[in-house]
């Protein structure tokens, strides 16, 4: 119970671990940039609360040298991490490997884990060596492989042993391809020599460069120096073996990567197994690829320093402008259609008022021709064509009024056709008819426009004559009595009748009582009867 309750405080309790680098700060050393890199990234995507506390430490050996790095670490470490209780040890690469493995007395107890320790075959006195093998057979392999018509390769390195053993590696890897390429070992020579021979080489050559710290006058330099000026000076494409050297100007190759290295130790401090697979791979710097056209990249390959095209750059802009651009699209023939369908209803709208108005002018006009034809119907005598009682009795009332109201006279004549009924008796009803006829035909030859003549009954005419007197009225009445009375109506059998009227005039004056249309039409029926009496075809005035 009690030891259960123990070991789950201890796991509750954060790991703390130290990591002892073999070279300096990311600020100086591009190796170490890539493996924080690698190993923050790894931490980053795991459970904070899981995360170790992370101690660290750097040898610094290429800025300080490797004696002084290593002389003073031993008694720093034990000094500082004294009050410590440290749960994990991790070196990366050669120098603090060789630290720790030579001070088993330091931090007793602890699991020790050496990563990329950079010797071959070797086993440490105690923890757990974690061994890089490079593959030569693919270090080397990679030149022909991307550049299939080099004929040469410069290996660049140095005397110092961890070099040469390399260079082992790379001459036992390099056999395979000796017919058809030489393989030069640039690796006792002066830096000044490797850079001014470097400087002329043909454009049949690569170069493989491998991480060079001094040179045959053991003169130092840090592998980054050595690569950037040989990247500089050689035209040549200068492939490489360990990430960390892949400056701007240097083509890569298949490579050690830092970043995987960095993730590896990540998982270490988590407490969980190691696995080297994948901390070899290909890795090249592309516009130094384009610059020596080399194209033919393993498709796996990573690429640095690539320019992203539009699509890569701007996909995110560009769908989105492109989907505004559609929706607006559909909006706009959306609009366009609604506008199109609703034109077309209003022209059909239009149309139909159109046709609407059209209707209503032409039944109107019918409607005013109909009532023109009504009224006119309603105010012709059949029989003549002449008006009839109706509109004379009307007009008569009109007149009546101008006559008042400018002071004018107004004559009415009253005509009756004498004997009639022996015409009838005699001829029968139709010549009586034609006798009405042509005596309305007579009447209305005689008139002024201003007069107007009416049927009034059977063979009773009436003219009303505006602006005449009794006396003038007289007159045309004498006029039409002579004209009717030389009228011949034609009858089968070459007869002609002949006919006389009788007529009795009448007259408005101001008067003291007005006229009305009945006593108007009194006094001239009382002239008419006075004609009739005294012997018919004959003209009476009437009083006053
Ligand atoms: P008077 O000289 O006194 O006027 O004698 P008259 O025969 O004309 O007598 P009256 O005026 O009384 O008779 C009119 C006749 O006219 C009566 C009727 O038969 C006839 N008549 C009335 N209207 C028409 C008509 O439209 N056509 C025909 N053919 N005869 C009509
Ligand atoms: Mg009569
Ligand atoms: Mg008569």
């Amino acid at each position: 119970m009690a030891v259960l309750a123990a070991g789950q405080a201890r796991a509750a309790e954060q790991r703390k671990v130290l990591v002892l680098y073999s070279l300096g700060s990311e600020a100086s050393s591009a190796w170490q940039r890539l493996v924080h890199k690698g190993l923050h990234d790894e931490m980053a995507s795991r459970r904070w609360s899981e995360a170790p506390n992370v101690f660290e430490e750097r040898f610094d050996f290429i800025r300080v040298g490797e004696q002084a790095s290593l002389d003073s670490m031993e008694p720093y470490l034990r000094t500082k991490y004294a009050g410590v209780k440290l749960d994990a040890i991790v070196t990366e690469n050669y120098l603090a490997a060789g630290f720790l493995n030579s001070h088993p007395g330091l931090f007793p107890g602890v699991p020790r884990y050496y990563v990329n320790h950079g010797r071959r075959n070797w086993r440490p006195g105690d923890g757990e060596a974690l061994e890089v093998a490079p593959d030569y057979g693919r270090i080397v392999g990679a030149i022909p492989l991307v550049a299939p018509n080099v004929k040469r390769v410069v290996v660049v390195g140095d005397p110092t042993p961890r070099v040469q053993e390399w260079i082992a590696g790379v001459r036992a890897a390099s056999r395979p391809y000796s017919k058809q390429i030489t393989f030069d070992y640039w690796d006792k020579q002066s830096f000044a020599d490797l850079y001014r021979r470097a400087g002329m080489l043909g454009d049949d050559t690569a170069v493989l460069l491998l991480a060079t710290y001094s040179d045959s006058t053991g003169a130092r330099a840090s592998p980054a120096e050595v690569a950037r000026k040989l990247a500089a000076v050689s035209p040549a494409p200068v492939f490489t073996h360990v990430e960390s050297l892949i400056y701007p100007g240097i083509l890569g190759g298949y490579v050690l990567s830092g970043e995987a290295i960095g993730r590896v130790i990540a998982r270490i401090l988590h407490g969980q197994p190691a696995d080297l697979g994948g901390v070899q791979r290909y890795i090249f710097d592309y516009p130094a690829a384009e610059r020596h056209q080399l194209y033919k990249l393993p498709p796996d390959a990573v690429l640095l320093n690539r320019p992203m095209g539009v699509w890569e750059l701007y996909r995110w802009q560009i769908i989105l402008v492109g989907t505004l651009i559609l929706i607006q699209a559909a909006l706009i023939t959306v609009l366009v259609r609604v506008l199109r369908s609703r034109r077309v209803a209003l022209a059909a709208l239009n149309d139909e008022r159109n046709n609407l108005e059209d209707r209503v002018l032409q039944r109107t006009l019918e409607l005013l021709m109909a009532n023109t034809k009504l009224e006119q119907l309603a105010t012709t005598d059949p029989l003549t064509g002449i008006a009839n009682r109706r509109r004379m009795t009307e007009q008569i009332a009109k007149e009546l009024d101008r006559a008042r109201r400018y002071r004018h006279p107004l004559a009415l004549l009253m005509v009756d056709i004498d004997h009639f009924k022996r015409i009838n008796d005699t001829y029968g009803h139709d010549v009586g008819d034609q006798a009405i006829v042509a005596v309305a035909g007579a009447l209305s030859a005689g008139l002024r426009s201003i007069d107007l003549v009416a049927r009034f009954g059977g063979e009773e005419f009436v003219l009303l004559m505006p602006e005449a007197s009794l006396e003038t009225a007289g007159g045309a009445a004498e006029r039409l009595r002579e004209t009717v009375s030389q009228l011949r109506i034609e009858i089968d059998g070459g007869l002609e009748v002949s006919l006389t009227i009788s007529v009795g005039v009448a007259a408005s004056y101001l008067q003291e009582a007005p006229d009305s249309p009945s006593s108007l039409l009194m006094r001239a029926d009382k002239a008419l009867y006075q004609a009739k009496n005294e012997g018919r075809d004959r003209v009476v005035l009437g009083t006053a």
